[in-house]
């Protein structure tokens, strides 16, 4: 079993907007069909298309088009996968931090819930600046508390999705 078998299953960090906002579709990928699969496209520049996270072909553990997915998620590795694969990192402690990372995403989304933001399709950056965005009531104290514990549970989670899975 490879590490892409051993790892990914149990993750989808690179799928469901935790990592990324959104996926731009590179030279040889055909927009045309990727749309007829399933994915959302939207031009990201007047020369670039790319796709919104969380990624409609996503079904929660795994890609429903993996045979056919863009070019940029096959050639996709994120830093936990080459650490396995050339033994730095072994099997079990990468999925050790995926869950630990999969847990941090999870409180992250959960207080944007607490915070009115339930817009689940919506990439968490996104969702997280939609929310910090909005005017503060100054008499909400639940609020701007609820607000703060936000910050810093993006910052944790920030920090451990660079460590850990891109570099
Ligand atoms: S972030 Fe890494 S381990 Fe997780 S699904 Fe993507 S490539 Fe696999
Ligand atoms: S096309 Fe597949 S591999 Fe690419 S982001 Fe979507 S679910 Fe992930």
């Amino acid at each position: 079993m490879n590490g892409i078998d051993q790892l990914c299953p149990n993750c989808g960090l690179c799928c469901d907007s935790t990592l990324f906002a959104d996926v731009e579709l590179r030279a040889g990928d055909d927009a045309k069909r990727l749309k007829t699969l399933g994915l959302t496209l939207f031009s990201k520049t007047k020369t670039k298309l790319a796709f919104t996270q969380p990624c409609a072909c996503f079904d929660g553990k795994l890609c429903r088009i993996y045979a056919d997915r863009p070019k940029r998620c096959g050639l996709f590795e994120c830093g936990l996968l080459k650490r396995v694969e050339t033994g730095e990192l072994t099997t079990m402690a990468a999925l050790k931090k995926i869950s630990e990372a999969k847990q941090r995403a999870g409180n992250v989304r959960e207080l944007l819930r607490t915070l009115g933001q339930r817009e689940e399709r919506m990439a968490l950056t996104h969702r997280y600046s939609e929310v910090m965005c909005a005017p503060i009531e100054m008499a909400d104290e639940v609020g701007a508390e609820r607000r703060g514990e936000l910050m810093l549970a993006v910052s944790d989670l920030m920090q451990r999705l660079e460590r850990d899975f891109l570099r």
